[in-house]
């Protein structure tokens, strides 16, 4: 796994290019940057990591910055919602097993898209099914016409104190924008 920093594009925009897809009332998030937490130690790494692709489901090993844990990372092998960590104690033999849920930890569920388009008349299914995360937002944001500034700075104060206190830039833009709705009080 490559750490990479939250703003590495040129033009502005997150390198994250994370795409949604729409279908059947279901919306999930095909992740291509994200926090990693270690599964022994329980604490969220520094820094976001890169998804470099996988074979057979297997993404890559990494070793913990603080328990020097190794663990191996599996995805589902198709878009990447989710990614499973595991650790086995050398010694031990004691096995930690951790799931880390993007499409709940972005807040991109359900029950969220319902209420933007209740409340701004965006409706994510009625694209195509799958569209680029900042895609959706400048769409969003052409209906409001909403000046991120200040919600941008209350999405940052918030994600700081959050448990993975670090999130892709495109996911604070995304926090901040549903704040601007009022929907930061949705909780998947
Ligand atoms: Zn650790």
């Amino acid at each position: 796994m490559i750490r990479v920093g939250r703003f590495p594009s040129q033009d502005g925009r997150s390198v994250a290019e994370l795409f949604v897809y729409a279908r059947n009332k279901t919306v999930y998030p095909d992740i291509k940057i994200m926090p990693l937490v270690c599964p022994a130690c329980r604490r969220p790494l520094e820094g976001l990591y890169l998804h470099g692709g996988s074979r057979y489901g297997f993404v890559g090993n990494h070793t913990c910055d603080y328990c020097d844990a190794k663990f191996s990372i599996t995805d589902s092998d198709n878009t990447v919602e989710e990614l499973r960590l595991y650790h086995l104690h050398p010694e031990t033999k004691l096995e930690s097993n951790l799931t880390l849920n993007y499409t709940k930890l972005y807040r991109l569920e359900p029950k969220v898209w319902d209420e933007v388009q209740v409340l701004t008349g965006y409706d994510i299914y009625a694209g195509p099914e799958r569209i680029q995360l900042e895609q959706v937002m400048d769409d969003i944001e052409t209906i409001k016409l909403v000046d991120l500034t200040f919600y941008r700075q209350q999405a940052e104060e918030e994600i700081s104190k959050m448990p993975i206190p670090e999130l892709p830039d495109s996911i604070v833009r995304w926090f901040a924008l549903q704040r601007s709705m009022g929907l930061d009080q949705i909780k998947g």
